[in-house]
């Protein structure tokens, strides 16, 4: 079963030595070897911008967010040059069709946390330039999109800035993906009511399973699911578990939040998002090349191979068709 995986944090392991990191072989939970043994077709890098709060805390200073995301984006590309065997970038469905025709993975490059935007439809042109195809609007904290998730109910009832506002309707047009994930609730159905093209969530679960406010509600599955969009299966303990403090990642709970998603959205409405090289905790899943594990216990369950390549890549290859 091939496999499109919406978010991993592998560009940001990166970081700590990108002269030296390879992305063909590394200690990471994703690499190009892994993710060749797991039978990908492709993987949505992100390029994570950590809280610099938490950095001035720890007593370092990060680079500025555009010379890491200069850093994190080349680490990309040089892989994938010195790899292109394997993999190429993929831009829109026609490079990533392309690609699996001539035998290659395909690398989408995307951003979590829009706050290096800064309120510049200027910057989200940089972006789109530079190969940004996806951008998960808030991580966290408030930033020019929006306010992030939060269990501060006043936080977690904020709407888009007007920027986050008008900059759904320039992605729309311009082909980058909106992604919800990390999103403040009031923040999320301003985007189910103004995206004009399907919108994600990258890597979020089912809140009424895991009472976790990064995960989404059942009210809110089905605004995603009736706008073609899909949530990515979170690999996170505390997303996954009905006990949020539990440090275990379990297949059978993934099994639980996929069959939520169908119940409430419909098959079309759920994908992959691991989240891997981001999560701690006992992961059943520890890697890229474990993922075919997911969908044999799908099986078991009863799932038909129809159903499983929805879940595996066809929906999330719909939503690029329809929004790159
Ligand atoms: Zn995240």
């Amino acid at each position: 079963m091939k496999i499109l995986d919406m978010h991993c944090d592998t560009l940001g392991i990166a970081m700590r030595d990108y002269e030296n990191f390879s992305l063909l072989k590394n200690e990471a939970s994703v690499d190009f070897q892994k993710m060749q043994k797991g039978n990908y077709m492709g993987q949505f890098f992100a390029m994570f911008l950590p809280p610099r709060q938490f950095a001035e805390r720890m007593g370092r200073t990060l680079p500025e967010d555009d010379e890491m995301i200069r850093i994190m984006s080349s680490t990309l590309y040089r892989e994938l040059e010195k790899h292109s065997d394997l993999i190429a970038f993929a831009g829109n469905a026609a490079d990533l069709e392309k690609n699996n025709k001539d035998g290659k993975m395909s690398a989408f490059l995307t951003i979590e946390d829009g706050r290096s935007v800064e309120g510049s439809f200027e910057k989200l042109q940089g972006y789109y330039d530079l190969g940004v195809r996806l951008i998960s609007l808030t991580w966290n904290y408030a930033n020019c999109f929006g306010s992030p998730n939060s269990l501060d109910k006043e936080v977690m009832n904020t709407s888009l800035t007007q920027f986050g506002k008008e900059a759904i309707e320039w992605m729309n047009d311009k082909g980058i993906i909106v992604d919800v994930s990390h999103l403040s609730d009031g923040g999320f159905f301003d985007v189910a009511k103004l995206s004009k093209k399907p919108f994600v969530a990258s890597h979020s679960n089912c809140r009424a399973l895991s009472n976790h406010q990064r995960n989404l509600t059942d009210e809110m599955i089905p605004l995603m699911a009736n706008a073609g969009g899909v949530a990515g299966i979170n690999f996170a303990p505390a997303f996954l578990a009905e006990d949020i403090t539990s440090k275990d990642s379990l297949v059978s709970d993934m099994v639980r939040h996929i069959k939520h998603f169908v119940k409430v959205g419909g098959i079309e409405c759920v994908g992959m998002g691991s989240d891997f090289d981001g999560i701690g905790g006992n992961l059943e899943v520890k890697d890229a090349s474990m993922m075919q594990m997911i969908f044999e216990a799908l099986r078991k369950e009863g799932f038909s191979e129809d159903q499983i390549e929805k879940i595996a890549y066809t929906n999330v290859l719909r939503v690029i068709k329809e929004t790159l």
